[in-house]
């Protein structure tokens, strides 16, 4: 499994590429170094899903680990509602949604797919307001698009010249760690 992505990678990658290399460097450290409140407030969210508190039905599954041996990809699914043939993501706020939050989606409903399950829609759920956003799978075209995606994840280089947005480094957790900017993080 040594080439197999983690799903919570491509929602990093697509924010900011350099912020993969970040990830590796820090993956073992006290995650207070750099987890800024929001991550932590969205890490709890899906600690409640981890520990089965979210749902009362028998029919749900929760923290269903994932895989794709197509795509080589591995991770964790939120929610799947059987009856309704539903997957969800839960954020606990969702002011925009961005498109590498999709791609973790997409990724956990061709992996789910590939495994066997049925579903059919697959949605982000924001805690804060209690709304539910549906999103639409992915076409044949999508998924050619993600796959050139993954294809470029899996051969990143750090040494690429990185685009910098001050404006992503600020709400950036590696900010106060990243060699490529002087930017202060907003949440400290
Ligand atoms: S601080 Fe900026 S350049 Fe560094 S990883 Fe984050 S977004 Fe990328």
């Amino acid at each position: 499994m040594d080439d197999y992505i983690a799903i919570s990678m491509l929602n990093d990658f697509d924010f900011c590429p350099y912020s993969i290399y970040l990830h590796n460097v820090y993956a073992g450290a006290d995650e207070s170094l750099y987890h800024a409140t929001p991550q932590t407030r969205g890490r709890i969210a899906h600690e409640t899903i981890d520990t089965q508190r979210a749902s009362t039905h028998t029919s749900d599954l929760m923290a269903l680990p994932v895989y794709s041996e197509r795509l080589r990809l591995i991770g964790k699914i939120d929610l799947y509602r059987a009856k309704e043939r539903l997957l969800i993501e839960r954020k606990y706020k969702l002011p925009q949604i961005f498109q590498g939050k999709i791609y973790q989606l997409w990724a956990q409903y061709l992996c789910m797919r590939e495994m066997g399950y049925e579903v059919e829609h697959i949605a982000f759920y924001e805690i804060s307001t209690n709304k539910m956003h549906h999103i639409a799978t992915p076409t044949e075209t999508d998924e050619a698009i993600f796959i050139s995606f993954i294809d470029d994840l899996r051969h990143y280089n750090p040494a690429t010249p990185t685009i910098i947005n001050p404006n992503k480094c600020k709400h950036c957790i590696y900010c106060n760690l990243c060699d490529k900017t002087t930017e202060d993080n907003v949440y400290q």
